[in-house]
């Protein structure tokens, strides 16, 4: 019936259709991977705005990941056109959160400068708490605690007066006490420094849309992907960005819930279908992203989960080539197969894959660091997404500090950090002082130093005659001064980032710096401070191009202005964690292959994947204790292959005591269903490969020329049998025996036509 309603519906099957066309007020499409989940929400969005005329403003739509959102908006905005997407609210829920209380938190008491405490902040925060209250807790524990408390939506406890033990509640164990005491401590130094941890950028976003609804009285709809991986905070928050009239479209997958471990609870899904009874719920079953034969062993992962909900996904597709399973002897041997492997799949498609196509997906990222030099030695350029954090490196970590504490000079961490960096003979020891007192005195370490360059004698520090002239005539003065032109130039026009950066590093004489604190990589890092001044340059540009449009007016409130664009720079780097280097949309520069956290891949997708480390231990991690998370987790990296997957493991783990790894416990019993060493790139295959990514097949003459003979010897001469390996698993056979022994069929020479 809606055939020709609107162009948006004609890239879609029926029950897509019918979910983006739906005039239900709560929309709920729970699907599989690769079922259209994403497209389905981002054409629903276009279809709200374009065809039933809401104003893109009115909009929320919330995802999970920075690099998520940024697709979406992309996708959105070739549809839409006229940068209308710009002016829908759009993004993480911790970057919408941001941008509400950016505008309104003045009306719940915030500081409209507000900083955002990352995770190496709190975590410091926490481990001083604990280190100078001596509380006898583990910081990372507490720290997971006060997480979840926040997460929970909970209000921050009433301290428990020394005064009146409340015998009346036994059941507080000591524990439970320190962690109070922590989580109590830990929010009065927040507060004290100005900054919002990830947690209250949600949970006081809550809390102003309770008691000030009618900073979203303009929001007709709210749609939401990844919707399986809420928690309990995020759920309030979309109800209270719908409260104007209950609007809601969500999309998720249960199997593909993956941040238990960050309070996220499938429960939510229950939730929603009985706080919102009359949700139409709409099921997509046909997969169009992957092969069938990486479709067929992905669902033989996840279908060991036996509680799970079920739900049909069929391919679209051929069965395409064989998943790979290979065991090298070591870490470093298996990040050499991966380049190989890697090389000779761009090399044998002719010229239809590049690097871009590639993703190598990683439990943990510490696993990075041997495929990151192999893909060194070899001149591969990759890009580094999610956990793996550029900004993290020490230079742009101490370049960061320098601006956030130009920005919130009560900023004590990044102030202490930086306080000796470039040297000015002042001690660890003195430091720590300084911050203790600063503490003791409620004062922030800044008003401190000021204080006390000042003369004052109330503010008492045993620092000595040196380090203070160091102090004021170095470090503040230069603080001051760049802080001064920040500010003045914020009224007029946006003050250069890049020139702050630039000037910063002039006046801290930064790469002599670099070359004497580190003489044997100081051009690395040099390196990555210009890289740093582009990603800087580039987030100017993409404000100016594409950036988000302010919030709309309303009427009776009284927005507060984005108070200038280094504040953004920041809240932006806090949030991304995650350095997004160009070539990604616009112009191609040179291709890279993506190392990800599975984590963050969620929701995208690549022609290649590379899932190295399927050990016990590694997947699952051994340090999990939900082994069903841990499988979803494989099943999500599995699933973002469209054409080749490859997984991997190492038969010696690296810590060199000669410990030998056992295949992960999600893999062994199908291991028998994949292939031992590599796709062959025979025409066919490579010919399915084009028709699910949709390319134009190379002239067979351009890969024959590009063939040097070592490559054309692969084994993938036995047809896939999922039933198989179905049967493997239903009769708990412990594997297929040794998956990579050498009587595998033998080697087939690669047929050319
Ligand atoms: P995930 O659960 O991994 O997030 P998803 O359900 O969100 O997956 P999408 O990313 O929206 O899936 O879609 C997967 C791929 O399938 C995309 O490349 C998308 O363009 C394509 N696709 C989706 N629907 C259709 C369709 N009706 N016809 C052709 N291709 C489609
Ligand atoms: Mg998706």
């Amino acid at each position: 019936p809606h055939q020709h309603a609107h162009p948006i519906l004609d890239s879609l099957n029926s029950a897509q259709a019918h979910a983006v066309s739906s005039d239900a007020a709560t929309v709920a499409i729970l699907a599989g991977p690769g079922s259209g989940k994403t497209h389905t929400l981002t054409s629903r969005v276009v279809w709200l705005v374009d065809h039933v005329g809401l104003r893109p403003e009115d909009v929320v739509v919330a995802t999970f990941t920075v690099k998520a959102a940024r697709e979406m908006k992309t996708r959105i905005g070739k549809a839409l056109g006229n940068g209308r997407e710009n002016k829908i609210v759009l993004g993480t829920f911790h970057s919408i959160a941001r941008r509400y209380l950016a505008a309104y938190g003045r009306q719940i008491g915030l500081s409209q400068k507000f900083g955002i405490a990352d995770d190496t902040d709190s975590r410091s925060i926490i481990n001083r708490i604990c280190k100078r209250l001596q509380l006898p807790i583990d910081p990372p524990a507490a720290r997971a605690w006060i997480s979840k408390r926040k997460a929970k939506g909970t209000e921050p406890p009433v301290p428990a007066s020394s005064r009146q033990p409340q015998k009346q509640l036994p059941t507080k164990t000591a524990g439970q006490q320190d962690l109070e005491t922590c989580y109590k401590e830990y929010q009065d130094q927040l507060d004290r420094s100005n900054l919002l941890d990830y947690d209250d950028l949600l949970v006081r976003c809550v809390e102003l849309l309770r008691k000030f609804p009618s900073c979203v009285s303009n929001i007709q709809t709210v749609l939401i992907d990844e919707y399986q991986d809420t928690n309990g905070v995020q759920y309030e928050l979309m109800r209270l960005l719908a409260q104007q009239n209950n609007r809601i479209t969500i999309v998720g997958d249960p199997d593909q819930s993956i941040y238990g471990w960050r309070s996220a609870e499938i429960k939510n899904l229950w939730r929603l279908l009985r706080d919102f009874p009359n949700t139409h719920e709409i099921s997509l079953e046909e997969n169009y992203r992957s092969s069938q034969s990486i479709l067929d062993l992905s669902l033989l992962v996840i279908q060991q989960d036996k509680k799970r909900y079920q739900k049909v996904l069929k391919p679209v597709h051929d069965k395409g080539s064989r998943p790979v399973l290979r065991k090298l002897k070591s870490a470093s041997a298996e990040a050499e197969w991966i380049v190989s492997e890697i090389r000779r799949a761009v090399l044998m498609s002719g010229s239809m894959l590049n690097y871009n196509d590639v993703a190598v997906l990683l439990r943990s990222a510490a696993l990075s660091r041997h495929i990151e030099s192999a893909l060194g030695k070899s001149g591969i350029a990759y890009r580094m997404v999610g956990g793996f954090k550029f900004y993290d490196r020490t230079e742009i970590k101490t370049l960061l500090d320098y601006l956030r504490v130009i920005h919130q000079p009560e900023n004590n961490d990044a102030l202490a950090r930086i306080m000796n960096i470039p040297r000015r003979g002042i001690g660890d020891g003195t430091i720590k002082n300084l911050v203790e007192e600063a503490e003791k005195s409620s004062l922030s370490l800044w008003s401190l130093l000021v204080k006390h360059c000042r003369g004052d004698r109330a503010a008492k520090t045993r620092i000595t005659k040196q380090a203070e002239q160091k102090i004021s005539g170095d470090l503040l003065r230069l603080l001051n001064g760049i802080r001064k032109r920040v500010e003045e130039a914020a009224e007029s026009t946006p003050f250069g980032l890049v020139d702050t950066i630039e000037q910063l590093l002039t006046a801290l004489n930064f790469q002599k710096y670099l070359q004497d604190a580190h003489p044997d990589d100081h051009e690395q890092r040099w390196a990555n401070v210009q890289e740093f001044i582009n990603l800087a340059g580039d987030f100017v540009r993409d404000l100016d191009q594409v950036g988000e449009d302010a919030l709309p007016e309303i009427e009776g409130l009284q927005q507060t202005a984005e108070v200038g664009i280094l504040p953004r720079f920041l809240s932006n780097v806090s949030l991304a964690a995650d350095a997004q280097k160009g070539g990604e949309d616009g112009q191609e520069s040179k291709p890279l292959v993506t190392i990800s956290t599975i984590h963050a891949a969620k929701g995208l997708e690549w022609p290649i994947v590379f899932v190295p480390a399927v050990y016990n231990g590694s997947i699952p991690h051994a340090r999990s204790e939900d082994s069903d998370e841990e499988r979803r987790l494989l099943y999500v990296a599995m699933t973002r292959a469209q054409s080749l997957l490859y997984l991997s493991h190492p038969l010696y783990s690296s810590n060199g005591n000669g410990e030998r790894n056992e295949l992960s416990a999600f893999i062994d019993p199908i291991s028998s269903a994949f292939a031992k060493k590599g796709p062959c790139f025979d025409r066919p295959v490579v010919a399915q490969m084009a028709r699910i990514l949709q390319r134009e097949l190379p002239p067979e003459d351009s890969i024959f020329k590009n063939l040097p003979a070592m490559f054309a010897i692969e084994d993938n001469s036995f047809p896939l049998d999922p039933d198989e390996a179905q049967r493997n698993l239903a009769g708990g056979a412990a594997g297929g025996g040794d998956y990579n022994s050498n009587d595998a069929p033998r080697p087939k020479r690669a047929r050319l036509s």
